[in-house]
């Protein structure tokens, strides 16, 4: 019996060593690309307060330093388009959205290939353990923060920056210190999303109903938080046991979902609207109706009114339609829910902040830059007032060139050539996995980054005629 018995205990034995030699061979990995990450994190860091001490000197002496070109934003498509002008610029950074979101430690994505052509770090070098569709939040953060070290920018973490029109029609760029600085002759924005939308920009008011008060009601008593927040919070968020209604379907809803089922312990979780188009055929998804569909029910109506009434949350849509399981299918009158997460998609009425800064008043005006029928940014004017002189292009790219406010000027034209442009980009970022990169994705705004610079603005020279003019 006991020589029987030997074998067996032999390779119990050896699975339990490859086992342990796998386990620290993994965590190892792991600790190799943290450490790679926070090294990247130091260098920049001491470059932005060298840079801080500096201006702060030249500033006190009453000089302001005058710049050809600038990028105001830090993230993948700023510092895609540093790292690709060809000479060392200024870029302003501030607060990232990104470092803040510590409930989200993995990102969608299987094809960042364009961050190769755009010069940029491969994120897995910064990912021991990426696997699958994901890849973790910090080695993003770590590809940017990479990027702006090998540019040489001349990098400040003194951000908002706000953007005025100075008397000789040169920008004029004040940081959150004080410090003041001008640009002549091109400004790239690259300053990512607005905020999430509330329910009370997309839920109408009427004579007995006012979304705002709902809203202010359900805020007071901790019911209802934007995916933004949700996923920002560290140690485990509020929904222990509890239902989570979801507004709205797109891929931060599946974040969301994700972190209310694994992470906090919901019992269920109630999507309201329809998905993002072909978000259903992406990696990330089809993992999450296998791991969790059976706790998601959804329904795919949007919703129309959100009331709270006696301690309790009422959502209705047009016409009652039922949730649906995401795993079988199989209909039910959706149950009330606890707590309600905002997932509407970025408020995208207006134009970035520091654009509507920049006009003063003025009309603004889009003009899609477009290379090789692409959008690569788009280029931002304003209608001159009395005998102001003209100011210097601006340039969105990245998730800033990602919508069209309702109240900028676009001519026909130049509207249908931004969205084909934009189509077309689309097209070239995804290049092997269906639609995973949207218009406000990693993969567009390194493209945008990389593209502008070398056709704009290549070795600092910003480029007379079209397209970018
Ligand atoms: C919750 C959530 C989940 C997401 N998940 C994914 C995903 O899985 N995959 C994906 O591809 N995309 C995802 N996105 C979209 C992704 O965040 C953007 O596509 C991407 O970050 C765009 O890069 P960007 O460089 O244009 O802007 P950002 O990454 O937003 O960078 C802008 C930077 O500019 C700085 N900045 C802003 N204003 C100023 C100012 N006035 N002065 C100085 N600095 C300023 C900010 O500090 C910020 O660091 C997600 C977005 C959110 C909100």
């Amino acid at each position: 019996m006991k020589v029987a018995r030997q074998p067996f205990v032999v390779a119990g034995g050896l699975v339990f060593i490859v086992g342990l030699i796998g386990v620290l061979f993994y965590e190892l990995r792991s600790l190799g690309g943290a450490q790679t990450a926070e090294k990247v994190k130091v260098v920049l860091d001491a470059k932005a307060e060298a840079e801080a001490r500096s201006l702060t000197t030249k500033n006190r002496a009453g000089q302001i330093p005058v710049h050809r070109i600038a990028i105001v934003g830090d993230g993948i498509a700023g510092a895609a388009a540093a790292r690709n002008i060809g000479v060392p610029v200024r870029v302003y950074g501030g607060k990232s959205r990104w470092e803040g979101l510590l409930g989200l430690p993995e990102v969608w994505q299987t094809d960042l290939s364009v961050f190769k052509s755009a010069n940029l770090e491969d994120p897995v070098v910064f990912d021991s353990y990426a696997r699958g569709g994901r890849i973790l939040r910090l080695a993003i953060i770590a590809v940017a923060q990479e990027a702006l070290v090998k540019s040489g920018a001349e990098y400040l973490r003194t951000g908002p920056v706000t953007l005025h029109s100075s008397p000789s029609g040169a920008w004029k760029l004040v940081d959150a210190d004080g410090h003041v600085e001008l640009v002549t002759e091109a400004l790239v924005v690259a300053t990512g999303l607005l905020r999430p939308k509330r329910i009370t920009d997309v839920l109408a008011a009427d004579k007995s109903y006012d979304p705002r008060v709902a809203r202010l009601d359900l805020v007071a008593a901790k019911m209802i938080m934007s995916g933004d927040e949700y996923l920002s919070i560290r140690a485990a968020p509020p929904g222990l046991g509890q239902i989570i209604g979801i507004i709205g379907g797109n891929g931060s809803a599946s974040d969301v979902a994700i972190r209310a089922i694994r992470d906090a312990g919901a019992k269920e979780v109630v999507i309201w609207g329809g998905i993002d188009n072909d978000l259903d055929k992406t990696i990330g998804y089809i993992e999450l109706i296998k791991k969790y569909g059976d706790k998601i029910c959804r329904v795919e109506d949007n919703v129309t009114k959100v009331v709270f009434v006696a301690n309790a949350i009422q959502v209705s849509t047009s016409v009652t339609t039922p949730c649906k399981s995401l795993s079988s299918g199989t209909a039910k009158i959706s149950p009330p829910v606890d707590l309600l997460i905002e997932s509407m998609g970025r408020f995208d009425f207006d134009p970035p902040e520091l654009i509507q800064q920049a006009a003063d008043g003025r009309q603004i005006s889009y003009h899609p830059v477009i290379a090789s029928n692409r959008l690569i940014g788009v280029r931002v004017s304003f209608d001159a007032v009395g005998d102001q002189p003209p100011n210097p292009p601006i340039y969105l790219i990245g998730a800033a060139a990602s919508w069209l406010p309702s109240n900028v000027h676009l001519p026909p034209g130049d509207r249908t050539a931004y969205i084909d442009g934009r189509n077309l980009t689309l097209k070239y970022v995804n290049s092997t996995a269906g639609m995973e990169n949207g218009p406000p994705s990693f993969a567009v705004a390194a493209f945008m980054g990389w593209q502008l610079a070398t056709t704009c603005l290549s070795k600092g020279v910003p480029a007379p005629g079209a397209p970018c003019r």
